[in-house]
Parts: structure tokens; C-alpha cells; sequence
């Protein structure tokens, strides 16, 4: 396990950063509300990044199956975070 995951020591959230984070999920959730034909940019492209990103993934793994990642990685990563929900 990589050293920065072991680490306890959290450093707690400025009001800064915390009213940067605000205005960006704001800004997030306006582009969704907003958004005419159902496709949103962010979200929609991140699916992409996950479908690549699944390619080399795989491969590391298995030479085999890493045409399978890209579809692999982007059925994951939401199934996963719908177990985390
Ligand atoms: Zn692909």
C-alpha cells in the first residue's frame, strides 16, 4: 500500500477551499439542471476517461483481455461506487 494512504494525519478543510469546493458542485449542478439533451459534458466524458483508462488497467494483468478493459473499466467504476453509496 502506498505510504500517503497510511498516513493519519489529515489536514482539515479550509473555509477557502471548502467555499471553492461549494462554488464548483454549484456551478456542477447547474450545467446538470441545465442541460437540454441529457448529456453532461463533465459526467459524460468522464465515463470516457474511465473507459480508457480501464485498457491499460486490464493489461497490466492480462495481454489477452485488454481490448475488454475499456468496457470493463467503465462498467466498474460505477458499480462500485453504487456498493460505497
Ligand atoms: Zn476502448
Amino acid at each position: 500500500m502506498p505510504s500517503f494512504l497510511q498516513s493519519k494525519d489529515w489536514e482539515p478543510v479550509s473555509l477557502k477551499h471548502l467555499i471553492q469546493f461549494a462554488v464548483g458542485f454549484g456551478l456542477f449542478l447547474a450545467l446538470l439542471f441545465w442541460s437540454p439533451t441529457g448529456f453532461c459534458l463533465i459526467v459524460d466524458h468522464a465515463n470516457l476517461l474511465f473507459h480508457e483508462a480501464g485498457h491499460p488497467f486490464v493489461g497490466i494483468f492480462s495481454r489477452r483481455l485488454e481490448p475488454y478493459g475499456g468496457t470493463m473499466g467503465q462498467l466498474v467504476f460505477p458499480i462500485v461506487l453504487e456498493q460505497i453509496k
